[in-house]
């Protein structure tokens, strides 16, 4: 057979480019421009085995001080460090012992020990559209000062100087639509001049429903759905502006 014969049975994988005009662009973390696992297999863990010595080399710290009584506020019990330790063994969220885990993830990334890591297409993608004068965004369910840190200290250096600003679930539930309203209102732009990208198609949904233009994002096996356009490569997507705005 020839090269060309053989060429002409390999399948087509490449989807059609796609074109948004909007004027600014709204981004998830997790699953979206990020593995998942970076959460789950390096912070978690960190934080996890970081935790007692953490606690004793910064014991006079008024913050970890305070922590520590509102540990033993919320738990009712007298031991604060295996009430938080409870917390972390079950998964559950309560207020002292994420804060301790934002402190130890900030120490964690200024002494060097993990860096976050950037899908290297997403990364080209985010320069270009900045070159290109789109505003780019955050909205994580980490905090603000979580998503700073992430930020700050990525495989490919300090990112901060790629996006106008950051929001987390203080402005409201990701899969809440005014919550994307609100953002809309902060950032001074319609939701129709703005494109959402992420993983989850339930977010997808409420950024879809408060008006924004959506992208669903297909990294880390993330199944594919029909209601959503979708990119596996973010080369795929083209950036136009938005005549409206
Ligand atoms: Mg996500």
């Amino acid at each position: 057979m020839s090269a060309e014969a053989t060429q002409a049975l390999q399948p087509t994988l490449e989807r059609a480019p796609l074109r948004i005009n909007v004027a600014a662009v709204l981004l998830d973390i997790e699953g979206t421009l990020s593995p998942i696992s970076f959460v789950q297999d390096v912070l978690f863990p960190y934080a996890k085995a970081k935790l007692r010595d953490y606690l004793s080399a910064n014991a006079s710290d008024p913050a970890v001080r305070d922590i520590l009584a509102q540990a033993r506020d919320l738990s009712g019990a007298p031991d604060a460090i295996a009430a938080i330790e409870a917390w972390q063994a079950n998964d559950v969220k309560a207020p002292p012992l994420k804060k301790l885990q934002g402190m130890i993830w900030d120490s964690g990334y200024r002494s060097g020990a993990f860096v976050s890591p950037i899908f290297p297409d997403a990364l080209a993608a985010f320069r270009r559209w900045h070159v290109d004068g789109f505003p780019l965004y955050i909205y994580s369910s980490g905090s603000v000062q979580a998503q700073h840190l992430f930020f700050e200290f990525t495989e490919e250096g300090n990112l901060r100087s790629l996006f106008e600003d950051y929001f987390d679930t203080e402005i409201g539930p990701k899969t809440d639509l005014a919550s994307y309203q609100r953002i809309a209102d902060q950032i001074g732009r319609r939701p129709q001049e703005i494109v959402f990208m992420s993983d989850n198609v339930k977010e997808l949904e409420a950024a879809r429903d408060a008006g924004l233009a959506t992208v669903h994002v297909l990294k880390d096996r993330t199944p594919s759905t029909p209601d959503f356009r979708e990119i596996s490569d973010y080369s795929e997507i083209t950036l136009g502006l938005n005549p409206a705005s």
